[in-house]
């Protein structure tokens, strides 16, 4: 096969688990590939090569290179920076394509500030134009305007790609695996330990299931409410701004135009009035259920199922009869 064009995807992983918006990447990379004659290189940064390198390859994947040290069990971005930096410098890449994580976006703005080149972040589509380069769509002005991205200069071009947009299935394919140690500078034993206390917990952009709590909720006591729905589902918990202000949750918790955008199947918004900002970050959710007391709340002119209640009693109704589904 003659080769044009160099995909790279960094696959994200938690404590060596591969996160599922890496298989999304890998398949987006896989679609761009196919239309520029492209090698698909899915570059996994983990403390030991594991057994999900066929997965790779499954969706999408030419060659898979596991790079290992004992520090990459965890994310920690100086490691990951100094480790993507090095494989980024020994051959050329056209494209470097990553999630839109809170990870994939620190690790895509500060390599392309190192590197020098251009980065498209949280980019809802791609493309290749006939003269065979890749473009793409991100959201802007909080989701009411879409902004349409063509790279020029040097390479790579950096994208990050939404999590829960670029699904698609696997394939039968054959690939490449290529193992090496690489040596990276010496971390504190206090990083180690803090990297380890944030990396427990799923990301609400990557979630496929989000139940987020408002003001409606009353008071902290009630998101206990929140987190069993979203244990017996899957799913992670979210919040509004006056909540997070509140001190009721924390801020990686905060959904909207100043906290984080999300796009899970299911988005629950529980005692959450629907202000435009709120709705910036939630509102391309594929079902959204919204629970208020009030019937003309604006939650509900964007809501697939609404309910008029209390949230403090509809939420553990609802709870145990999702437990009653996924137990029988
Ligand atoms: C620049 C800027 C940026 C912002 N960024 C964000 C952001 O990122 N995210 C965000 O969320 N907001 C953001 N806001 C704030 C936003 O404008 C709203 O004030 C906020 O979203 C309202 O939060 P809420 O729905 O929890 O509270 P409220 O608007 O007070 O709504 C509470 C809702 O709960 C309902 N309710 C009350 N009791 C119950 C009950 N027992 N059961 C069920 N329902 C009940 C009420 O009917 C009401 O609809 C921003 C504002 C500005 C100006």
């Amino acid at each position: 096969m003659s080769v044009d064009r160099v995909l790279a995807v960094v696959i994200e992983h938690d404590q060596g688990k591969t996160k599922l918006v890496s298989l999304e990447v890998l398949s987006a990379a896989r679609k761009l590939a196919d239309q520029i004659s492209g090698k698909v290189i899915a570059f996994c940064f983990n403390h030991a090569a594991n057994l999900e390198a066929e997965l790779f390859i499954q969706y999408g994947a030419d060659e898979v290179r596991f790079l290992t040290h004992p520090d990459l069990q965890h994310y920690i971005h100086e490691n990951y920076v100094f480790a993507l930096l090095r494989e980024l410098e020994k051959s050329s890449f056209d494209y470097l394509l990553l999630p839109a994580t809170n990870n994939g976006k620190e690790l895509s703005a500060v390599i392309s500030a190192k590197l020098g080149v251009g980065v498209a972040t949280d980019c809802i589509s791609l493309s290749v134009s006939e003269a065979g380069d890749v473009e793409a769509v991100r959201p802007v002005s909080s989701g009411k305007a879409h902004s349409n991205i063509r790279f020029s200069g040097k390479k790579p071009h950096i994208l990050s790609l939404r999590p829960n947009v670029f699904r698609s299935p696997p394939l039968s394919r054959q690939g490449e695996i290529v193992t090496a140690e690489i040596q990276l500078p010496e971390l504190s034993q206090r990083v180690r330990e803090l990297v380890k206390q944030v990396g427990s917990e799923l990301d609400i952009t990557e979630a496929r299931i989000v139940v987020s709590g408002g003001l409606g909720m009353q008071g902290p006591e009630n998101f206990k409410l929140l987190e069993e729905l979203a244990g017996v589902l899957g799913g992670a918990v979210g919040a509004s701004r006056p909540v997070v202000d509140n001190g009721w949750r924390d801020y990686s918790n905060q959904v909207g135009q100043t906290g984080r955008t999300v796009s899970p199947d299911l988005y629950f918004a529980c005692g959450i009035s629907g202000a435009v900002q709120h709705l910036a970050g939630m509102s391309s959710s594929r079902c959204i259920v919204a629970i208020n007391s009030d019937p003309n709340a604006a939650i509900f002119s964007v809501a697939d199922y609404g309910i008029v209640g209390d949230a403090i009693k509809v939420v553990p109704v609802l709870t145990q009869e999702f437990k009653k589904i996924i137990t029988s």
